[in-house]
């Protein structure tokens, strides 16, 4: 028998769902888990008629209300009982990401928690969301501010968080009274469709949120360009996002939330404490392997204490249980995909090549099966090294050094990104002044990776456009409409 700590014997067949029912027949794509290297899954390769399907359901399921002509407390309720459902299946789901995406076990039950409270959060919003008034347009015009849900909407979510990245914004667009039409990664597509289970036995009626799998070339491709698609909400690689911007403006200039890249400063003060700072280090860079957005890649620590606490975040980082991630004690699981981990790699050497000196890792992990690499840390980094500007995605922190605040915020703002940052001090003046000048779309201080759905996540520069999550991440799938109310007889613009 298969439990939910062992691997499946056959691989799953699922279906694609489209106006609420699953359906198969189509080619299928076999996902081998790539922490075993054995197939778990089997996922249909939709096609771009499909797609069109799925969108025409989406649009019927807008046009006529059926969603966005609810109270909002009838939808916040959908949204409470998918959280209960959610509760109930937590683990079944968590095992889904384990084996489609190679995270930790433990970890992937804290994220389903945290997909929980998304859809706690967006059931509050669904009954706040509201608009605005003007009662000063003087006593003959009284001027409404209407929220309505932007229409139909795109969402591609990326192979690192499949579940939490989708849960950050499912809930928000559902609060809103938007209807959808999701493209998972083609590699991790099993919890997309989990989902539509739980929506359905919820109560969400027909047509509100589909799933087309299949690829990004393809069906994600046909997706952003998709001439009645509303809004189009994307996370992943830089690169993808910008075609998104020019399928966009070449389509119908549907409006676009992009969560892109990031290069995170974590900065460390001489007056930190010291232990807590390292283990936010390690932490921040291993996390998910450091296929996370947020990770904290760039260590910009003052060059009074930083051999000590480079020597400190080795040790630690040398601690690091790496391993099966069925295994609850694993605190590192496996690489998502053969080309990450080629990528990955391929920076260690050009680190090395670059004249950086490894104090930790630097090395695939050999567990007999499945792709793993140990968390690395890279010191004596300068600025204009490529491991030090490019967007690794991957267990690897570079270590740059600074004498002054000033030059700590420079190095800390050297970045085309602006997705997060963190500062380690005792000092309120410092933390504080860093927090305002660095360019970064979510900031800790003295901790890191911490929040939950109740605040705005986004980032600034090419780290995207739009926030998720909060009442920003309703908001931001809902437009404005300014009515302007005439109070008793207009003066006429015809007099003669
Ligand atoms: P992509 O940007 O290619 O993938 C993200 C999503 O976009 C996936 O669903 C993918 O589908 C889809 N996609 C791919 N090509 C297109 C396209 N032309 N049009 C529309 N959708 C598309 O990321 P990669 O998987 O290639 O990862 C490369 C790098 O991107 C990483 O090394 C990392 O730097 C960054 N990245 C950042 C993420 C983030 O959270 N900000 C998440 C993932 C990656 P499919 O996978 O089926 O091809």
């Amino acid at each position: 028998m298969t439990t939910l700590l062992s691997l499946p014997h056959s691989p799953r067949e699922f279906g694609f769902y489209l106006d609420g029912a699953f359906h198969g027949g189509r080619p299928l794509f076999e996902r081998a888990s790539p922490a075993h290297g054995v197939p778990v899954s089997r996922i249909p390769k939709c096609t771009v008629a499909d797609l069109e399907a799925a969108v025409v359901a989406a649009r019927r399921a807008f046009e006529d209300r059926r969603w966005a002509g609810l109270p909002g407390a009838a939808r916040g309720a959908v949204l409470l009982r998918a959280a209960d459902i959610l509760r109930r299946r937590r683990d079944e789901i968590a095992y889904w990401e384990v084996l489609e995406n190679g995270k930790p076990i433990s970890q992937a039950r804290g994220e389903i928690d945290h997909c929980i409270a998304c859809f706690e959060v967006g059931a509050g919003a669904a009954r706040l969301l509201h608009g605005d008034s003007f009662n000063n347009l003087g006593d003959s015009l009284f001027g409404m501010v209407l929220r309505e849900p932007v229409g139909v909407v795109g969402l591609i979510t990326p192979w690192n968080f499949p579940f939490l990245i989708l849960c950050e914004r499912v809930p928000f667009i559902l609060a809103s009274g938007c209807t959808m039409v999701v493209k998972p990664s083609e590699v991790t597509s099993a919890t997309t469709l989990l989902l539509a289970e739980v929506l359905a036995e919820a109560g969400l009626p027909n047509g509100v949120y589909n799933v087309i799998t299949g690829s990004g070339r393809s069906i994600g491709q046909a997706l952003t360009e998709h001439p009645d698609v509303d809004m189009l909400s994307f996370t992943g690689s830089t690169a993808v996002g910008r075609s998104c911007v020019h399928a966009a403006a070449d389509s119908n200039f549907k409006k676009l939330g992009l969560e892109l890249g990031g290069k995170n400063p974590i900065i460390v003060f001489a007056d930190s404490d010291l232990e807590d700072a390292a283990d936010g280090a390690a932490f921040g860079i291993s996390f998910n392997t450091g296929q996370c957005c947020v990770s904290s890649s760039r260590l910009i620590v003052e060059r009074s204490v930083a051999a000590e606490f480079e020597a400190l975040v080795a040790a630690k980082m040398a601690r690091i249980r790496v391993g099966d991630p069925l295994d609850a004690a694993t605190q590192v699981g496996a690489i998502t995909t053969a080309a990450q981990n080629d990528t990955i790699l391929g920076y260690i050497a050009r680190g090395t090549a670059e004249g950086a000196q490894l104090l930790a890792g630097g090395q695939a992990v050999d567990l007999g099966r499945g792709q793993y690499i140990a968390p690395t840390l890279f010191a004596g980094v300068t600025p204009d090294m490529a491991i030090a500007r490019e967007e690794i995605f991957g267990p690897v922190l570079c270590s740059l050094r600074f004498d002054t605040v000033e030059e700590a915020i420079a190095l800390a703002n050297d970045t085309v990104y602006g997705l997060a940052a963190s500062v380690w001090t005792k000092n309120i003046d410092k933390a504080l002044t860093v927090t305002r000048r660095v360019r970064a779309g979510r900031f800790w201080v003295n901790t890191i990776m911490a929040g939950g759905p109740e605040m705005p996540l986004g980032g600034f520069r090419q780290s995207g456009w739009g926030r998720e999550a909060g009442m920003s991440g309703v908001e931001e799938y809902t437009q404005t409409k300014s009515v302007h109310v005439e109070l008793g007889k207009r003066a006429h613009w015809v007099t003669g």
